[in-house]
């Protein structure tokens, strides 16, 4: 059961939260505070961010402005492999355009190494860690059980023996795996984190920032805490799967020559169904090629669902309304869709756009006559105006709002049934033209001259509605619909992810017929196509080419329940 089943309808987007309420009480109980919190968020440049990132964003950038605070965003570079400047750019890119701002501050853990490394030696020095030569396996063999504790014989080596070791780790006497700095800690730990974890290890590769200085890196737990008195950082909002790390986060604090004390707070990660959110996942889709890039709108990645359509707005509505709390959940992907269309029903220019288009021709029309009619660009904002739209004696419809022996309750075209053409005229069909195949080649009908705007001078009820676009003027284009790219709703958990990819998860159709006004269109703006959902102009869109991404469709899955 998700996250939003479990809640009701006004307890969604309260504003208040645990964290806010545990940040309060830090304030009015510490003077130091009251000129500010700081918050920072950290992110690993190894992959593109996600909708999972997006709620951290929410979480970190909000919990500091809502006590008028800061937030800063760092690199957290400290493992040497795999990290790239195609991934700190875009994470900049990311987070701006969802709209935060973190000023001048923006830093890598990297630049830290330094006083990561004379911390250490204060460590050693302080008979609070040592250096220890048992391998990764033997570390793992020795870490004893809830009954037994753990073993290292290296544990009580004199300090001037660890020291001199520490100093020719880091000068690259040793290889990779030979021996560890541990902190000393407590061996018999209820809490394995504090088995005297291991905060130094030897890897001989090149960081992207530092090249070659250092062959030996700190470890997550030791580094972050460090990390955060750097900056100055009062409260280090983090995941879930650190709670059990938050004992170490305190002892690295404590030990560390400072008056600052940043303290460490967790909130549930959010899961989505339908997707995969992990970054080893993600790349293995991006680099094998089952997908058209880190930005390939079938992905959650921020990247992706810009391309998809999403606004800022929908997105940090999406975060806000799904709250922060303790308690693991998966929230629908329909919600997030709910939030988008909520965002765009608003904002988005309503179009005409014929996806399989057929020609209905008004035979009572007269041959080279053009009209220009009116339209209202959105409904639900009055202040959008109207446009002009041609009308001739030829229009494209969609092919299925004609049937020739109409199904029930059709109250579309079909020979003698009366529709109205949207904001045109109202016109009785009067048959269509097939090939030997009996495929449909066009459509007739009749118009009604006394129904301009698409209501009958005698008040006559018309039941059926529907969009068309007039041949003279209409352009081609091609349109992206997109379905779940997973056939398993829950493809974290799938033996192989791979396998359970959905075929159908792109559908491209060429050769729509839209209004010409849409030539205009650039990216990042969105539009509805009436009665076929909200498109936005993918990246490759251009003025003579034409590519529409559908965004989401009209119909709202997402319920609230009560
Ligand atoms: P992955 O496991 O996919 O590699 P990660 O957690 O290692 O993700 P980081 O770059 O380290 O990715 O994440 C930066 C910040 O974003 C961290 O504070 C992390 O807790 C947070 N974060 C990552 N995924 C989620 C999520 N699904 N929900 C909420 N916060 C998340
Ligand atoms: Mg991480």
């Amino acid at each position: 059961m998700s996250e939003i089943e479990n809640t009701k309808t006004e307890e969604i987007g309260a504003d208040s939260n645990f964290i806010f309420e545990a940040v309060k009480k830090d304030i009015a109980q510490n003077e130091n505070l009251k000129e500010g919190i700081h918050t920072r968020f950290p992110p690993e440049p190894n992959g593109y961010l996600h909708i999972g990132h997006a709620k951290a964003i929410c979480v970190d950038f909000g919990v500091a402005k809502k006590f008028n605070g800061l937030c800063n965003l760092r690199m957290d570079d400290t493992n040497p492999s795999k990290e790239d400047v195609e991934y700190v750019d875009s994470i900049k890119e990311d987070v701006k355009w969802l709209g935060f701002d973190w000023g001048e501050r923006f830093y890598y853990a990297s630049d830290y190494f330094d006083i990561m490394f004379e911390n250490a030696c204060n460590l050693i020095k302080k008979g609070l860690a040592y250096v220890c030569e048992l391998s990764p396996e033997e570390v793992k063999k020795n870490r004893g059980d809830a009954k037994t504790p753990a073993v290292s014989p290296y544990r009580n080596r004199p300090i001037s023996e660890s020291l001199d070791l520490f100093l020719r780790m880091k000068n690259g006497e040793f290889p990779d795996g030979k021996m560890t700095l541990r902190a000393k800690i407590d061996l018999s730990s209820g809490n394995f984190n504090m088995r005297d974890p291991v905060i130094y290890r030897i890897n001989h590769a090149a960081h992207h920032r530092t090249k070659n200085k250092w062959c030996i890196y700190p470890m997550y737990d030791y580094a972050h805490p460090i990390e955060d008195i750097a900056e100055g950082i009062t409260h280090s909002l983090c995941t879930l799967e650190f709670e059990d790390h938050r004992p170490l986060y305190d002892w690295v604090v404590n030990n560390f020559d400072t008056d600052k004390k940043p303290r460490q707070i967790e909130f549930a990660r959010l899961n989505i169904n339908n997707t995969v959110m992990s970054k080893r996942k993600l790349r293995k889709l991006v680099e094998e090629g089952y997908v058209d890039g880190w930005d390939d709108p079938r992905l959650p990645t921020i990247c992706g669902l810009r391309r998809r359509g999403y606004t800022p707005v929908s997105i940090r509505n999406f975060c806000d309304k799904i709250g922060v709390s303790k308690v693991i959940s998966t929230v629908e992907y329909s919600f997030l869709e709910h939030c988008l269309r909520d965002d765009l029903n608003l904002k988005a220019t309503r179009a005409m756009a014929v996806l399989n288009p057929i020609k209905l021709v008004i035979t009572n029309y007269p041959e080279g006559k053009s009209e220009e009619l009116e339209i209202e660009n959105n409904p639900n904002d009055e202040a959008a105006g109207k446009r002009k739209i041609t009308f001739s004696r030829e229009v494209y419809i969609e092919s299925d709002d004609f049937e020739e022996v109409p199904p029930k309750k059709y109250y579309r075209l079909f020979p003698g049934n009366e529709v109205r053409l949207k904001s045109a005229y109202v016109v009785k069909c009067t048959g269509c033209k097939k090939d030997e195949n009996g495929n449909i080649l066009e459509v007739y009908a009749k118009y009604d001259p006394d129904s301009k705007g698409g209501n009958p001078a005698d008040g006559r009820k018309i039941r059926g509605t529907i969009h068309w676009v007039d041949v003279k003027t209409a352009v081609n284009a091609q349109v992206n619909l997109y379905d779940n790219l997973f056939l398993s709703s829950n493809p974290e958990q799938e033996e192989d992810f791979i396998k359970v990819l959905n075929p159908k998860s792109l559908e491209i159709i060429k050769n729509c017929k839209v209004e010409s006004f849409l030539k205009n269109s650039k990216i990042g703006e969105s539009y509805q196509f009436m009665r076929k959902g909200y498109f936005c102009p993918d990246k490759k869109s251009t003025e003579n080419n034409l590519i529409f991404n559908r965004s989401v469709g009209l119909k709202d899955s997402f319920k609230i329940s009560k």
